[in-house]
């Protein structure tokens, strides 16, 4: 790690290279069954792997606009805006209201 910025780190949503996620999601040997690099979670989905690598083995949290609430995956924060705030988004909504404030998910070592 040789970020200028660790101290903010946590803070920021979407902070880990897409590409350290991908690099984490590997497939179980001889099938083509996805698997968890780290601990070795399986699931049929790789969009599970996905939300597991995200929830359980980086710091990514999902940020709530309207209160300090952060969640572990995306799925969670639109329940939570429908049922804490009454607000109706769908997961590419928030995201690009994410965007507009500046969140950046993009890769620092490109
Ligand atoms: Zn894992
Ligand atoms: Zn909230």
């Amino acid at each position: 790690m040789n970020s200028l910025d660790a101290t903010n780190h946590r803070d920021i949503s979407l902070s880990v290279c897409p590409k350290a996620i991908q690099a984490l999601m590997v497939t179980v040997p001889g099938t083509s069954k996805p698997m968890c690099k780290i601990c070795g979670f399986t699931s049929k989905l790789k969009t599970t792997i996905k939300r597991h690598v995200i929830a359980k083995h980086t710091d990514i949290r999902y940020p709530c606009q309207l209160c300090p609430k952060r969640m572990s995956r995306e799925g969670t924060r639109v329940i939570h805006y429908k049922q804490v705030h009454g607000v109706i988004l769908s997961i590419p909504q928030i995201r690009k209201m994410m965007k507009e404030e500046n969140i950046s998910n993009s890769c620092p070592t490109n």
